[in-house]
């Protein structure tokens, strides 16, 4: 018998024991179950997590058809969500049995740890899917939403598909386990490594290098053959980890991405936008919307901690990074070596407002992949309170002499942990009662932070489901709709303003500098990492003209009289002390260490203060298109 039937009889023998289960489906990496009554499994505590744990496969229980028709489904969902969701529509597919809930505050439908999500399910046989509304037009979230509610059938069709590749017989080779590294090795961007083992080939990120010389990973390399790759796991959202992966759809790849929930949105996202932007700049982009919807459709979503079969020989697991929304640690259990691999992608090791620090305990841990962006002597951040309250007194002086502040900031992340900061500010009254402008991207994204009140800190999930308020709609914060707004918001009085791009390379934030920085009274405060050659790096070694385009897009000259700050401490990546504390407390303690995602200095000089405050680890910086033997 083939594994995939093997697979379904022994799921289908198992839980018989609750229910009369009427069919074993597998789609992707999920074994779903439907019963004649899904009451009768999902109501006995522990019996999922029994399952999962006694056959090692993720279970989705489903009614065999629906016990509740549409009218009643959403008269069930209208009395069970708070008012204070506003549900705006609801949706049904019927050839997949889904029901798209669509409402402005979806941390209510999904309700504490996925418990409406679970009623819903049980009671009326439909599978929710939750979808957060724009509470202000967003050409984007529309877009998205339709595509994927579209392609709820094909996608279905395709997890199946891909489930007799993962669940195929293996072949026995003993070519042993090897990793090599196509990209981010002594340098940052483009993030890919790719793994082999005895069955199975798997990509670990596919991103690009932003602005740089080489903007793709290597896979021109004879190493890397697109028809044998099994699946890709994405760490997280930021193009430097995921711009490239519609390079691969377009060059013919069609399997499986594994990433999470709010990084697959993100992705969307920020993708949507580089299209976008292309078109407005006259560019021709190296990829088309027909790619990323493929994409999107090859999509396969995982829970933290929830482990899954992506090749016949290895299980990944997800585990919070603490980088930004969604960002994942990706931990490989690689069965034919028996060896573990553990990479952090990008990581933060410290708890901030948005974001509890990076997970440390894992079942087993050989080789462990670790970024090393503020690895450098002299990368020590200050702490969180000092940068807060660094900003906090800027606001409050430049507010007194009736100026404005600008806050040029990434709009997936940084802007976010910049808002509940100035949230936490405006409660405990150290801040002056003004408003706060958000532009550009910001709003998209903060939408989808919101829709994901679960993979945020614990200190937001307090504020959702303990104290009932979402700190992303806070009443001082104000969505800018679009260019002409601006010059009003720079006129008015005193305001903060985030916009991106973080870097002043490009985006609404480079207007807003245009606009404000001939007042003297105004400031601008640097809160993210200034490459060299941009604007932003400029301006924070102490030009004072700039030359930047104005509203006809013509260069002009502007005098820059605001004042200018760093405010150090709100990055998203670990410091030099937060890498040697995590190598130093990760639990099992890795043998050997590649050190990734870095300058090559900085590198050279973190591996001897590391071998000095950590023993038995064996460190090694790769080059581009190394490989190594683990096993
Ligand atoms: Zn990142
Ligand atoms: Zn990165």
């Amino acid at each position: 018998m083939q594994p995939v039937e093997q697979l379904k009889r022994r799921v289908r023998e198992y839980l018989s024991q609750y229910a009369k289960i009427t069919k074993v489906d597998l789609e992707g990496p999920f074994v779903v179950v439907y019963a004649e009554d899904p009451r009768e499994i999902l109501d006995i505590p522990d019996a999922i997590t029994n399952a999962a744990k006694t056959l090692k496969k993720k279970i989705i229980v489903l009614a065999s058809k629906p016990l509740k028709d549409e009218n009643a489904t959403i008269e069930f969902i209208r009395k069970l969500v708070p008012q204070k969701a506003e549900i705006i529509d609801i949706k049904f597919v019927q050839e997949t049995n889904e029901v798209y809930i669509i409402a402005k505050r979806t941390g209510y439908v999904v309700g504490k740890g996925g418990s409406n999500i679970l009623e819903i399910l049980k009671e009326t046989g439909w599978r929710p899917i939750i979808i957060r509304a724009p509470t202000i037009k967003s050409a984007f979230l529309e877009t998205f939403y339709n595509i994927l509610i579209s392609g709820s059938v094909e996608r279905k069709r395709i997890l199946k598909r891909l489930s007799s590749r993962i669940y195929r017989p293996p072949v026995g080779a003993d070519r042993g386990l090897f990793i090599t590294f196509l990209g981010a090795a002594r340098e940052v961007g483009r993030s890919a490594i790719l793994v082999h083992t005895d069955e199975s080939t798997v990509l670990l990120d596919s991103g690009i290098s932003v602005g740089g010389r080489n903007p793709f990973p290597r896979f021109d390399l004879p190493i890397f053959r697109l028809e044998e790759l099994d699946a890709v796991v994405v760490t997280h959202a930021h193009l430097d980890h995921s711009g490239a992966l519609p390079l691969l759809f377009k060059y013919g790849y069609r399997g499986p991405v594994y990433l999470t929930k709010p990084t697959r949105d993100l992705i969307m996202l920020l993708l949507y936008d580089y299209l976008n932007l292309s078109q407005k700049m006259g560019i021709t982009p190296f990829f088309s919307w027909r790619d990323v919807v493929n994409l999107m459709n090859h999509m396969i979503t995982l829970d933290y901690g929830e482990t899954v079969d992506i090749s016949p020989d290895i299980k990944l697991t997800l585990y919070n990074a603490g980088h930004i929304l969604g960002s994942s640690l990706a931990h490989l259990n690689i069965e034919s070596s028996k060896h573990n691999i553990l990479y952090t992608g990008d990581f933060r090791y410290r708890d901030t407002k948005l974001l509890d620090k990076a997970m440390r305990r894992f079942p087993r841990v050989e080789t462990l992949i670790m970024e090393c962006t503020y690895c450098g002597e002299r990368d020590v951040l200050p702490s969180l309170r000092e940068a807060e309250e660094a900003l906090f007194s800027i606001i409050r002086e430049t507010a007194e002499r009736g100026g404005k502040v600008l806050i040029p900031a990434l709009a997936v992340g940084r802007a976010q942990e910049i808002m509940l900061s100035l949230v936490d500010g405006f409660r405990r009254d150290v801040l002056p009662d003004i408003p706060v402008y958000l532009d550009g991207m910001i709003y998209d994204s903060t939408a989808i932070h919101s829709a994901y009140p679960d993979y945020l800190s614990s200190y937001v999930r307090n504020r959702v489901f303990k104290e009932d308020r979402d700190p992303f709609t806070d009443p001082h914060f104000n969505f800018i709709g679009g260019p002409d707004e601006r010059p009003d918001v720079t006129t008015g009085g005193p305001a903060v303003i985030i916009a991106p791009s973080g870097m002043l390379t490009g985006g609404p934030s480079v207007e807003y500098l245009r606009l404000m920085a001939p007042n003297e009274d105004n400031s601008i405060v640097l809160v993210s990492y200034q490459a060299e050659g941009t604007l932003g790096r400029r301006i924070r070694d102490g030009a004072r003209e700039i030359r930047v385009p104005n509203e006809e897009g013509e260069i002009v000259t502007v005098e820059v009289r605001a004042k200018v700050h760093v405010v150090e401490g709100f990055s998203a990546h670990a410091d030099k002390v937060q890498l040697l504390t995590y190598l130093n407390t990760v639990e099992p303690r890795p043998h050997r260490v590649f050190l990734v995602h870095g300058e090559e200095s900085k590198i050279r000089s973190f591996i001897p203060l590391a071998h000095k405050s950590i023993g038995g680890m064996r460190f090694s910086a790769p080059h581009i298109g190394e490989t190594f033997k683990l096993a």
